[in-house]
């Protein structure tokens, strides 16, 4: 039953989960995460032999790690204190900067990399406007603006997407002047 859980892909997490709703206080709270996931699971292996360079939740941060070295987080898509039977599914885990776990903390949002329903490109587009005519000379009078899709409006808002890709007004501002 365990095995089928830690390897149950994505889609099937959700059946899972709706399954979990009704039965929150039988989920071995404290094995799961105390013994299984904070003792036995070995972190860093997970996050090595996943390869995942860029946090994909942002797509701007290094996520990058080594053996003995991470310079990321691990996020429950389904939060472990919800769903802590999901505390060690690997479909369940998203190697992530810093940053978006700790704008994420216990919240939920509804798009998961894991997900395979998607692509990116269908998610999300960028687009930019013009504060001031000034935008060549100054990239902060560049906004950067997200279109996104859906399925994506809660990832933008709960990981604070629109604030954190204002700095990246001067590449915009690079493609203009190029
Ligand atoms: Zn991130």
């Amino acid at each position: 039953m365990f095995t089928i859980i830690i390897k149950a892909d994505f889609e099937t997490l959700g059946k899972i989960s709706e399954k979990l709703d009704e039965l929150k206080s039988f989920q071995h709270k404290e094995f799961m995460i105390n013994k299984l996931y904070l003792q036995r699971f070995t972190r860093n292996e997970f996050v090595e032999s996943l390869g995942v360079p860029v946090c994909p939740y942002c797509n701007r941060n290094f996520v990058n790690s080594a053996k003995k070295r991470t310079m990321c987080d691990l996020d429950h898509f389904y939060n472990k204190d919800e769903y802590p039977l999901l505390a060690v599914s690997f479909y369940n885990l998203v190697p992530v900067c810093h940053s978006c776990n700790h704008a994420k903390g216990t919240k939920n949002i509804d798009y998961s990399p894991h997900d395979k329903k998607y692509k990116t490109n269908d998610l999300v587009n960028f687009d930019f406007y013009l504060r001031s005519m000034n935008f060549l000379y100054n990239s902060k009078d560049i906004g950067v603006e997200i279109e996104e899709s859906k399925q994506f409006v809660r990832n933008i808002k709960v990981l604070k997407l629109s604030e954190v890709y204002q700095i990246h007004s001067d590449i915009v501002q690079d493609c203009i002047k190029r």
